[in-house]
């Protein structure tokens, strides 16, 4: 077997890696890239893989940084199977229309403002119209080749090689998976963490443990940082609330729909509650307005124990009532005219695209605002420069006083710090003859490096796009499995 590392190798964002066995090519994730607009366009449009040669997508969530190009492949030739969680799919089938819908939009803003200006100042050639990535029809092309694979279920992929996903812990639905390959005497076993979720998240289960391998591609977002405690957490909730609504203001929060969204508004649900919080009004800015709950209460499989029950009670644990979904576009304009304090969740997370785009060109001025920051911020994407306090920022090419207030909170993210990554790593690291460290900036990636080379004495590497690596096969049995949570707690994974 052989891997080559393109996208998320050296960065965060567009998860793309690429496996070949016998001959035949199969895809980890195909995500979006995010960052350096005009490099971030040039990844995304130009697919280092040819997409009529790839067999099969094996997605490991739905985030758009794993799923967000797959109407790109398929627009260039992809016709094969795209497997992920039944979870997995129902999030796609709002996601991709979604991202389609905003690159509609995006393209269409862009080139409205270009023509009013042209004709404003009298030019007569018009530049060539900015065409969106993909369109609702490449989303909708691509919806259709999803297949089911649900947790716990090898699925087999060709007469060698054959596959099982396990809970990564991270979103609804999202899975880590290991990769059989099975020829004769020639065995290799290939794990693929994906994003790997927090131990004790207030939603999901916690990520499960792996079976052994002997090669495993490992995230890294938060390799070099441990996150605070679950009470800061609270606390500086609790204080940005209440000073921004002590002000008057807004709180605009870049998150799509189906996010961390659900923990940020079940802690603001709990402070109301305890009366260390006004209750404020919750507005979801999408077009597709997603019915969150539904998509919720259908996968029940995907939850730890204290929120199943309060899903079977018919409880409504994440306070939805409190959301009002904005649909027309006419509507969340309204929203600039209304006074606060009010919260604003809208696409997308890293501020790139979409409804937010409009949100921050309108609040970002007004030192009464705030913006909450909840997930991570890829390298140059306007979320970036606006935790990292910019002063002016460009939003639509146009440039933006900041004069509101940054928060973040970074634990709020659903990625595993260091520690519990290394925790979870730990009854894997035995059996490994070595680690990729995929999906995190430089500096995170090698933090995490050095702590695995001393802590467990396997070996790491870091890949560059392009870099490709052999997987020898080490034909070791391995016959022990270890699951979290309530899956039985060994079985043969030699059959
Ligand atoms: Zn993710």
């Amino acid at each position: 077997m052989k891997l080559i590392f393109h996208g998320a190798a050296g960065e965060v964002t567009g998860s793309l890696h690429e496996l070949e066995a016998d001959g035949t090519h199969y895809l980890l994730d195909c995500g979006m890239a995010q960052g350096r607009r005009k490099e971030a366009e040039q990844k995304n449009r130009c697919l280092p893989v040819n997409p009529s040669a790839v067999s099969a997508v094996l997605l490991s969530h739905a985030h758009i940084d794993h799923s967000g190009n797959l109407p790109t492949l398929v627009k260039n030739g992809f016709r094969g199977p795209i497997y992920a969680t039944p979870a997995t799919m129902d999030l796609c089938d709002a996601m991709l229309r979604d991202t389609a819908h905003i690159q509609e939009k995006d393209a269409e803003f862009v080139n409205k403002r270009a023509a009013r200006r042209q004709a404003n100042h009298g030019h007569t050639g018009l530049l060539p119209p900015v065409a969106p990535l993909y369109t609702m029809e490449d989303a909708e092309r691509t919806l259709p080749l999803f297949q089911p694979v649900g947790y716990y279920t090898p699925k087999v992929l060709s007469k060698h090689l054959s596959y099982e996903c396990y809970d990564a812990g991270h979103i609804l639905g999202s899975s880590s998976v290991i990769l059989n390959y099975h020829d004769g005497d020639t065995r290799v076993r290939l794990a693929y963490s994906g994003d790997l979720g927090r131990p004790n998240a207030l939603v999901t289960r916690p990520p499960d443990s792996l079976p052994p391998a002997d090669y495993l591609i490992l995230e890294s977002t938060y390799g070099g940082r441990f996150h605070k405690s679950s009470e800061h957490v609270i606390n500086k909730l609790r204080d940005v609330v209440n000073r921004t609504c002590a002000r008057g203001g807004r709180i605009i929060v870049p998150a799509f729909a189906v996010d961390r969204t659900q923990q940020l508004v079940l802690l603001l649900h709990q402070l109301a509650n305890a009366g260390q919080i006004p209750s404020i009004p919750i507005f979801v800015d999408s077009p597709l307005a997603v019915n969150v709950t539904e998509i919720f209460r259908k996968h029940i499989e995907c939850f730890n124990a204290q929120t199943r029950q309060y899903l079977l009670d018919g409880e409504d644990p994440f306070g939805f009532s409190r959301l009002q979904y904005v649909r027309e576009a006419s509507e969340s304009k309204k929203l600039n005219d209304l006074h606060g304090p009010f919260m604003v969740i809208s696409a997308s997370g890293m501020c790139e695209q979409g409804r937010i785009l409009h949100h921050l060109r309108n609040n970002l001025s007004d030192p009464r605002n705030t913006v909450l920051i909840t997930g991570f911020q890829a390298r140059d994407t306007l979320g970036r420069k606006l935790i990292e306090k910019m002063r002016e920022v460009r939003v639509f090419g146009e440039p933006v006083t900041v004069r509101a207030e940054i928060s973040s909170l970074d634990e709020l993210s659903a990625h595993a710090d260091q520690g519990e990554l290394i925790a979870w790593l730990k009854p894997l690291a035995p059996h490994l003859a070595g680690i990729f460290l995929v999906h995190g900036e430089a500096e995170q990636a090698q933090a995490l490096a050095e702590v695995i080379r001393s802590q467990y004495g396997v070996e790491v590497a870091v890949p560059q796009p392009g870099q490709t690596f052999d997987l020898p096969p080490r034909n070791v049995n391995h016959s022990v499995t270890v699951y979290n949570g309530e899956i039985p707690t060994s079985r043969s994974t030699d059959s």
